[in-house]
């Protein structure tokens, strides 16, 4: 549904901190805090500060945040049996959509050219929140866009269509797998991309279940989602150099949230895991490869919750929510064959840190964890910000599931681009859970306690 910013709500548009792009590092204890802030050259991103009213110029904070280790199996509360191997070629998919719109737009020196999506906002000053075909958020100036017009009849992303968008954007060399609800370009060898399927498709059945089973609906994207795996690591960060704007250190993969996909690399390419011969699976479950599997789960979650209608690109979802969810899913579950069971269950290292912080933790903490994401963004607080964060989702889901559900059903609803207020989100958060922010501190702090 297009919507239209009104003088109320224009004070000021900042994008979610953790919006552009989660990455994770394969360095647990290292976080990169980066702020970027976007100029519509498409994907583009150019240093940028502040904001004027009514106007879709954005800073926008790109959070890389860190893998953790992958925790020894404790307790299982969810599985969720997959609705496809990964293994298998599905038919691609065509995305069909009912009305359109189509722009011609001139960015910086390039020669005028047409785009073809959906407009998702429009600004007071005339620019335009853009959705293309393939997924990717577009934010235009209003006098880079040259002439628009709207279409009622549908049009089709065939499969063709959009494999030849896909050569337009990425490097040369690359074969397409196909699975129900993914698209994999891949640049390794297929054994290794189909290891990867498996994986997501069986999170993505799981993920889903999770939240059927608690009433929530969750509204898969009719696009495919798009992951991108590279050959090796140079190969990875030539790209990523590229599409992050900013140098890949330590980072194994990342959810790129305007282009909406997930890219990594094969993690068996420099042979740090052993051989491949005993078999990919056995490989990876190597507890040195833990994290970075947790990483590409991770990754994968932030890309599942912006494409089932729990979040909203760049709409302001606390950071204490999207990373706290996608810590609390990031457990993988390679070895079980019946389908998806590491949800729900403790993150050992998040938990360790989450006792430790009891420690000296401040009086405000869960105002400070709540009203802005300060907390996540300063390095010498990340980890602590983090093993919170899963802390609170894993007492909200086991002991407020519910209200936390209803908190999170209107988090979904969140308009792109509008900021809310640390008084807001603290309102709000009391509101739907229906206690004051001490009741719950005093009743967080006791469960952790008790919690083994
Ligand atoms: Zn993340």
């Amino acid at each position: 549904m297009r919507k239209t910013l009104d003088e109320g709500r224009s004070k000021g548009l900042i994008l979610a901190p953790g919006t552009l792009q989660s990455a994770t590092i394969g360095m647990p204890g290292v976080a990169t805090l980066l702020l970027i802030g976007w100029s519509m050259n498409r994907m583009r991103l150019i240093q940028l500060r502040g904001f004027s009213p009514g106007c879709l110029t954005a800073a926008l904070w790109c959070f890389l945040s860190f893998a953790s280790a992958m925790p020894a199996a404790i307790a299982q509360e969810e599985s969720g049996r997959p609705n496809a191997n990964g293994n298998d070629d599905e038919a691609p998919v065509n995305v069909s959509v009912p009305t359109w719109d189509r722009l011609t737009v001139k960015l910086d020196a390039e020669a005028s050219r047409s785009v073809d999506g959906k407009i998702e906002i429009e600004a007071l000053d005339g620019s335009l929140l853009f959705q293309d075909m393939l997924g990717h958020l577009l934010l235009l100036k209003s006098h880079e866009v040259l002439e628009r017009e709207q279409h009622k009849e549908p049009v089709e992303l065939t499969a063709a269509a959009l494999e030849s968008r896909l050569k337009e954007e990425l490097p040369d060399g690359f074969r397409l797998h196909q699975t129900r609800h993914y698209t994999f370009c891949y640049w390794t060898d297929r054994e290794y991309t189909q290891w990867v399927a498996t994986l997501y498709e069986r999170l993505f059945a799981g993920f889903n279940n999770y939240w059927k089973n608690r009433g929530f609906d969750p509204q898969p994207a009719k696009r495919p989602l798009i992951v991108l795996v590279f050959a090796n690591r140079a190969q990875f960060e030539r790209f990523a150099r590229t599409d992050m704007k900013s140098e890949p250190t330590g980072i194994i993969g990342y959810y790129h949230v305007l282009n909406n996909w997930v890219v990594m690399y094969d993690l068996m390419a420099d042979g740090q895991f052993g051989n491949r011969d005993r078999g990919l699976s056995q490989a990876l479950s190597h507890p040195n490869a833990m994290p970075m599997v947790a990483t590409i789960v991770h990754e994968a979650t932030h890309q599942l919750m912006y494409n089932n209608g729990m979040q909203q690109r760049l709409a302001d979802i606390p950071l204490w929510v999207s990373e706290g969810l996608a810590v609390y899913f990031e457990a993988p579950d390679i070895t079980s064959k019946q389908g998806w069971k590491g949800i729900g269950k403790i993150n050992v290292l998040r938990y360790q840190r989450a006792k430790q912080y009891l420690r000296q933790r401040p009086a405000d903490s869960l105002a400070t964890l709540i009203q802005d994401d300060k907390r996540f963004r300063d390095g010498t607080m990340t980890l602590d910000a983090y093993a919170e964060a899963w802390a609170l989702n894993y007492f909200l889901l086991k002991k407020y599931a519910k209200p936390y559900q209803a908190y999170l059903q209107e988090l979904s609803k969140k308009t792109p681009l509008v900021p809310q207020t640390g008084e807001e989100r603290i309102a709000l958060f009391e509101e739907k859970l229906g206690k004051s922010l001490n009741d719950i501190d005093r009743e967080f702090v006791q469960f952790l306690q008790k919690l083994q």
